[in-house]
């Protein structure tokens, strides 16, 4: 596996003869990989000749900067577990570097940036499209590869490589959960064993709903009825929580037998803020 520091490096290898005629998977995250980044890795090798991944804690996507702060970086972990998977070339740019001369790509998020994560994390969106514009620049990859856990930003991304133009497929990959139900994440470190436990009732009380049981109710109420529930656990407090249409992540309005729904959701657990969104199939 070859690591490359330097922007410069990562364009001058992206243009040289080892990727010619070759397709590239890629893998954008901000390291302290866990199981559900090395399915990601997985999926990308089995449809590409070549995996890229990226590691780089981007500081334009928090607008908190505590969090920033407090987000782990696990690089020399990263790196082993990469190579276990065989990944092909990890790119592990600085900031100075990924950032110089570049200061974003400006887009119509059409009212994806106003809702859900955009709502509760203003500027993070913009951040993130800054930030995998600037990645597929240099890496030009064939297929990008994307968590469903954050659902609203595969729908960005999948905008912002409509409006530009650009020739990368984005492949949507399911959540890897723990055996709790809870959704793998690098904030998950951050909670106690006691606090995991609390936080995999999210799931459990959200996968348990039975359309039989909601059918007459509207989604508002059912949303209200599971808050309550998350927020009666110890130590979680529900932050949104809706049943949205998957395309659009419009509010569904009523539920219907054979329609899928998506539950988009954010829930603190003590300080840790943890987002899921969860496929129901009615
Ligand atoms: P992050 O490092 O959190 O920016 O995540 C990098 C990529 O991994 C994003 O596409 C995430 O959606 C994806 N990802 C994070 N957690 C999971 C998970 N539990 N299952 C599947 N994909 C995930």
């Amino acid at each position: 596996m070859q690591i490359i520091h330097s922007v410069k490096e990562m364009i001058n290898l992206r243009n040289s003869e080892i990727f010619s005629n070759k397709s590239i998977g890629f893998v954008p995250t901000m390291g302290s990989l866990h199981d559900g980044h090395l399915d990601l890795v997985k999926r990308a090798k089995q449809q590409s000749d070549f995996c890229v991944v990226s590691i780089f804690v981007n500081p334009k996507q928090f607008n908190n900067k505590s969090d920033f702060e407090k987000y782990p970086k696990k690089t020399e972990e990263d790196i082993e577990k990469l190579k276990n998977v065989n990944c092909d070339f990890v790119f592990i740019p600085e900031n100075n570097d990924i950032y110089n001369n570049y200061s974003g790509f400006k887009m119509d998020f059409g009212g994806l940036d106003k809702i859900y994560e955009g709502k509760y994390r203003p500027g993070h969106f913009q951040g993130v499209v800054d930030i995998v514009y600037r990645l597929f620049d240099i890496i030009k990859p064939h297929k990008a590869f994307f968590g469903q856990k954050d659902y609203q930003q595969v729908l960005v991304i999948k905008k912002m490589t409509d409006i530009a133009g650009l020739n990368t497929e984005i492949i949507e990959c399911p959540t890897v959960r723990e055996k709790s139900g809870l959704a793998m994440s690098s904030r998950n470190e951050r909670l106690s064993q006691e606090n995991k436990k609390n936080a995999s009732e999210i799931f459990q009380i959200v996968s348990n709903l039975k359309f039989n049981e909601i059918r007459h109710k509207t989604p508002d109420t059912v949303a209200k009825e599971i808050q309550s529930k998350i927020d009666s656990v110890d130590n979680l407090k529900t932050e949104y929580i809706a049943f949205c249409e998957p395309n659009t992540l419009n509010p569904v309005k009523i539920f219907n037998e054979g329609k899928n729904v998506i539950v988009c959701l954010a829930v603190f657990c003590e300080e840790v803020r943890l987002i899921d969104n969860i496929f129901l199939h009615f």
